[in-house]
């Protein structure tokens, strides 16, 4: 007998019949022996429309109602999921992250988890029943309620599993794995039969949405056992592990894009010392996550600053730009929303030399332009116009050979 944590997504949880497929999955899994705690996350569409429905309220929602809204979409899976289980005759209670006890700070939106009890969750499991929680919600020391950011429900559960110690968790969703590309993008894209939490969490943060990247954190740090499959099939899925354990090491494991991001330059900025940590250090208190950077050529002694922002931030940032620009003497600037973030992965670039090279020039030859470069050990990435994006993943998935083993 195991502890199993089981986390489905949206459109696993659709509509009444699909949640009808998740009960008896789940009720499966229990009748194996196992204590079951299932993550959901709202109906497919539902988050989506609950943001859309404040939007026609106010263009600048409080992000405290705003968490209030869209907390109640996970509330309503939690609900009729336990009444599926209840009617295969299996014993389940519903709880939201608040009951739980999943305590988070108090950042609004993109909240993150600070502390969960497993004590609640234990006594239900010890009751012999299916616990059943909402994914993408916490309450902050303030009571409130807060969420985990877009796509949040999947580190619900990898943390549920960290503190339950539990023995697999698994996150159905709407492919059979994780793919050298999203299957969407590239038809011929393979999945992986397993890769490492440090290209993992590369591809979930730049883009690539089929786990959310905090999610990878924890099940790195607390040694998670962790593997996404899919919810319609019984396929083998693809195990998330350590990098010590991965034998094959290609210098590009996977490509993703990520259209979510804007550029942002401030013009004729005095070139200075400290204009820079002025720039950045304000936009920091506004717990704005910047990218990437880049100070461009200096002249006259003014130069210009680009750096790249979720698309979401610019409401906020627009007035702190305004006041930036003329408290550090800079011109204008500018907000390009047009463009896209393309990133290659792979833990084998560490030691395969000319993957960049590779890629710049498959990019030229597809006629692809790239305005800023940043490279880690394990990635490298552009901005190219969004135009262009998927053109872009597939002419480098070819060019690496990844639908090939
Ligand atoms: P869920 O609602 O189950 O959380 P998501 O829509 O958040 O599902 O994530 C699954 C989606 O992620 C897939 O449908 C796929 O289009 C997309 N995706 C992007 N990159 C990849 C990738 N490398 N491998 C698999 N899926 C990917
Ligand atoms: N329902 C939330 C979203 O759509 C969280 C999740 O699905 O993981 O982003
Ligand atoms: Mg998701």
């Amino acid at each position: 007998m195991g502890v199993i944590v089981q986390k489905y997504g949206g459109t696993s949880v659709g509509d009444s019949g699909r949640i009808k497929n998740v009960a008896r999955r789940v009720v499966e899994t229990k009748r194996k022996g196992n204590q079951v705690v299932v993550v959901v996350s709202a109906m497919g569409g539902t988050t989506d429309k609950l943001l859309e429905m404040a939007k026609q309220i106010t263009d600048t929602p409080s992000e405290r109602e705003s968490d209030m809204l869209v907390s109640t979409g996970e509330q309503i899976s939690v609900a009729l999921l336990a009444m599926a289980i209840h009617d295969l005759g299996e014993d389940a209670i519903s709880l939201t992250g608040a009951q739980v006890g999943i305590m988070t700070d108090d950042i609004h939106t993109r909240a993150r988890i600070l502390e969960i009890s497993p004590t609640k969750m234990q006594e239900e499991l010890n009751k012999d029943k299916i616990v059943v929680v909402a994914g993408f919600q916490g309450i902050n020391i303030k009571n409130d309620i807060t969420t985990l950011g877009r796509g949040g429900s999947d580190t619900t559960a990898v943390a549920l599993a960290a503190v339950l110690k539990a023995d697999m968790c698994d996150i159905f969703t709407d492919v059979d794995g994780v793919y050298t590309a999203d299957p969407r993008i590239v038809p011929n894209a393979r999945k992986l039969r397993e890769i490492s939490h440090e290209e993992m969490l590369e591809l979930a943060s730049l883009g690539a949405k089929v786990l959310h990247s905090r999610s990878v954190e924890f099940a790195n740090k607390y040694d998670v056992p962790l593997c996404v499959r899919s919810s319609f099939n019984n396929s083998e899925g693809t195990y998330i592990v350590k990098e010590k354990d991965i034998v094959e090491e290609p210098a590009v494991r996977g490509i993703t894009t990520d259209v979510n991001e804007a550029k942002i330059t401030v013009k004729h900025v005095p070139d200075q010392p400290g204009i820079a940590a002025k720039v950045f250090t304000k936009v920091a208190e506004y717990n704005i996550n910047i990218d990437m950077i880049i100070q461009n050529f200096s002249e006259d002694g003014y130069t210009d600053i680009s750096f790249t922002v979720a698309r979401g931030d610019i409401p906020r940032i627009t007035p702190l730009l305004d006041t930036l620009v003329s408290g550090a003497g800079a011109r204008e600037y500018t907000i390009d929303k047009s463009i896209a973030k393309l990133s290659v992965v792979g833990i084998g670039m560490r030691s395969h030399s000319g993957v960049a090279a590779k890629m710049f020039g498959a990019l030229a030859k597809a006629g692809i332009n790239i305005s800023t470069i940043s490279t880690s050990e394990i990635k490298i990435s552009c901005i190219i116009p969004e135009k262009d994006a998927k053109k872009a993943v597939q002419v480098l998935h070819s060019e690496f050979e990844l639908d090939k083993e």
